[in-house]
């Protein structure tokens, strides 16, 4: 007997997103693909518990144990607590049509029911709406009017501990009824598809969008080098005008089309194969004056938050290296990684004061981040802010440096030190680390600083220095570019992309 597909929630916006993108996460449920990095599973673990604090703003709720490895066993506890008169239901399960929905909460009111769909984000998403609509129309399938439908997200204004409300909620049941139409439909069509072999679809926009797909090495290519569309920060109308001229790659691009000095630049690495180091570089590099101080911050973003006159998703600076160079040349170190459970700003502030006294310049890559932070210190410390605030505004931007001045073919339009530094310092790329990213990083953060109980002293202390690791090599590949660039500047024969 042929096989029956059922679907769920996550399934169907799945396959609302690819037929084939769901096929594979049916067919091939433990595929390496799906296996969530600490990053990702980070964002699942802090979705479960907006979801559990969520639970808190229903008080007379009935919830409905819900075990993720037996679902259909939670639609009859459903019926029965929805037959014994409660008046709000959290879990609420429901197996109609071949689709299986829990809702986050189903409220009874005089005239029906209202179906409300939390969510870790701080407004309604686009995609919010055909998962809400989805449990909608199942809700009423098992013969529940349906006569509102909510997304319970976080509130932005939100100040912890009380300023503000933690939740919002706002009624999409337009949105949701607008939708509704295409559910039945599509549910079949998902159905339908599931049963035979797998399904062709041109990989194309919705590839990345509202989700990047977890398949997309096995559908898409990867780009050729040097397209046109790698111009740092080219507009569409731009990219028009090179297409209509025929030109699809940057090594096309006649020498006579006008182009910005970056691109300019940009494709004189290219034609050339080699890096390109304009003239100016030096001037600007002589006017920075030592000790020069390299700040990099890693910051924490709990969604629930968690100290004083925090707000939902708030960036927190945790962690900090800055690494100084002297007039003679010789570079010093320092650190601060916060201990939790306690607000780490206070800590951070104090020991940044230090590590930045007498430093005539800073500088970061991609300095608003860092002139943020300094910003969010100076207000949650104001012992210290005066040291803060001059220090954010004596901040300079090394990938502007970089960025107005120094070109290699293998940046690959971008300017990010993940970029940056394969090209230009292959011996110090992020390879060997074991943290190699700011999400990842800061999701081990959010671990080591808000849930430190769930860890042991072993892990603790491998958290610890697999973050410092990361935090201290940002800085130390500033020096080396910093270097790399003066020695540019003044040793080899500049080469100017005009
Ligand atoms: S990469 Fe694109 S086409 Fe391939 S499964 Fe994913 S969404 Fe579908």
């Amino acid at each position: 007997m042929a096989r029956t597909y059922r679907l769920s929630k996550s399934r169907f916006t799945a396959g609302l997103q690819c037929h084939r993108q769901l096929w594979w996460k049916v067919h091939e449920p433990r595929a390496a693909e799906l296996r969530p990095d600490a990053a990702l599973q980070a964002i699942f673990d802090m979705g479960n518990r907006v979801g559990e604090r969520a639970r808190q703003e229903f008080p007379n709720a009935v919830l409905i144990d819900f075990d993720y490895r037996r679902p259909l066993a939670s639609v009859k506890p459903t019926r029965q607590a929805i037959d014994a008169g409660a008046s709000v239901v959290l879990e609420a399960s429901f197996f109609e049509d071949d689709i299986f929905v829990a809702v986050d909460s189903l409220s009874r009111e005089a005239d029906g029911w209202v179906v409300t769909e939390v969510k870790a984000a701080t407004r309604v998403k686009p995609q919010h709406i055909p998962d809400a609509a989805v449990q909608a129309h199942v809700v009423e399938k098992a013969g529940l009017p349906v006569v509102r439908v909510e997304l319970m997200h976080l509130n932005r204004e939100h100040r912890h501990p009380n300023r503000g409300p933690l939740f919002t909620r706002a009624d999409i049941s337009a949105e949701v009824a607008a939708f509704r139409g295409d559910i039945a439909g599509e549910a079949s069509a998902q159905i339908q598809m599931l049963a035979g072999e797998i399904p062709y679809v041109e990989p194309g926009p919705h590839c990345n969008s509202p989700y990047a797909c977890p398949f997309l090495d096995r559908c898409v290519e990867p780009s050729p080098e040097h397209l046109i569309e790698e111009l740092n920060g080219i507009r569409a109308n731009k990219l028009d005008e090179l297409r209509e001229a025929g030109i699809e790659t940057i090594d096309q691009i006649p020498s006579d089309f006008p182009l910005e000095p970056l691109w300019a630049r940009h494709r004189a690495a290219v034609l050339r194969e080699q890096l390109i180091v304009e003239p100016g570089l030096g001037e600007v590099l002589a006017g920075f004056r030592y000790p020069i101080a390299m700040l990099d911050f890693e910051t924490v973003g709990p969604a629930l938050p968690r100290w004083y006159g925090c707000s939902p998703f708030g960036a927190v600076p945790a962690q900090f290296s800055v690494h100084t160079i002297h007039e003679d040349g010789e570079v010093s170190h320092s650190a601060y990684l916060a201990d939790g459970p306690g607000d780490p700003r206070p800590g951070v502030a104090e020991a940044l004061v230090q590590a930045l006294a007498g430093a005539e310049t800073i500088l970061a890559w991609h300095a608003s981040v860092e002139k943020r932070c300094l910003s969010e210190l100076a207000n949650a410390c104001p012992e210290h802010a005066p040291a803060l605030l001059e220090a954010r505004d004596k901040t300079d931007d090394l990938l502007v440096v970089f960025k107005n001045h120094v070109y290699h073919p293998d940046f690959r339009g971008s300017f990010s030190i993940k970029n940056v530094v394969p090209a230009l310092l292959p011996e110090m790329a992020y390879d060997d680390l074991d943290v190699s990213d700011g999400q990842t990083a800061s999701a081990l953060l959010e671990q080591l600083l808000c849930r430190p109980k769930e860890l042991t002293e072993e892990q603790t202390t491998a958290l610890r220095t697999k973050l410092t690791a990361y935090c201290q090599h940002d800085t130390a590949v500033m020096v080396e570019l910093l270097k790399l660039g003066t020695r540019s500047a003044s040793t080899s024969p500049l080469i100017s992309s005009t």
